[in-house]
């Protein structure tokens, strides 16, 4: 089943667009499986899942950490960690850079900007991004490469609403490409796009979407 859709999946994608496989709370054999298709980038949210994922996986698997990281833990994952996408303050950043030094390592970032209406999604606003960009601070950090920006939308129904907010950031992803950053080659992944919206984010400009339940099927969370 997973072979089938990944396949399927991935021949409807434009090649220029990367897939992050989200496999949260999916257990290591359905991961092969994906795997055995040539798949490498998967994506967790939670540190604990990602550190025994990786302990037990194929090194070559480049993973993607796309929930919410708290400070205390990030150092168990910045040895390996391929691209966090979560990045929503200068105190983790300087956290992640800290044990990236640590590692002997830079490791890719993407800010997360909130485009959702919703209360529960994170990410900073544009203009607290402007001025976390404009802090000496920011350019201090030698161990952290910021590779583009990742948002959420609104859990909608309505495909303009949807549009709206893939569009907003995709409108300030080519003003800082174009503006702060223009000396900023590695500035150019926008991830945006889950199962539902993915669609959507792709016509308005993602270059990275992060797909889990149209690969892996429905997650059952149990407590
Ligand atoms: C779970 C998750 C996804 C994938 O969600 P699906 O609807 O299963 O595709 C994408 N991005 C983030 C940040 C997630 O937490």
């Amino acid at each position: 089943m997973i072979t089938e859709r990944l396949n399927q999946l991935k021949g409807g994608l434009n090649p220029t667009i990367s897939l992050v496989a989200v496999s949260k709370t999916k257990p290591a054999e359905q991961i092969m499986e994906a795997y055995q298709t040539g798949h490498r980038d998967f994506g967790e949210n939670k540190v604990q899942e990602l550190v025994q994922k990786y302990e037990t996986l194929p090194s070559d698997i480049r993973w993607h950490m796309i929930g919410h990281l708290q400070s205390n833990k990030v150092k168990y994952i910045a040895s390996f960690i391929h691209l966090i996408h979560s990045v929503d303050s200068l105190k983790i950043l300087s956290v992640i850079n800290k044990e990236a030094k640590k590692n002997n390592r830079c490791i890719d970032f993407l800010f997360q900007v909130k485009i959702a209406k919703e209360e529960s999604k994170f990410g900073l606003s544009a203009e607290k991004l402007h001025e976390i960009l404009h802090t000496k601070q920011m350019e201090s950090f030698n161990n952290v490469r910021l590779a583009g920006l990742m948002g959420m939308a609104s859990y909608s129904t309505d495909p303009i609403a949807v549009k709206k907010e893939f569009a907003q950031i995709k409108q300030l992803f080519d003003k800082l490409q174009s503006g702060i950053l223009k000396n900023n080659p590695d500035f150019k992944i926008l991830s945006t796009g889950m199962s539902h919206d993915y669609e959507h984010a792709i016509a308005c400009g993602s270059t990275m979407v992060r797909i889990g339940s149209k690969i892996f099927g429905e997650r059952i969370y149990s407590n």
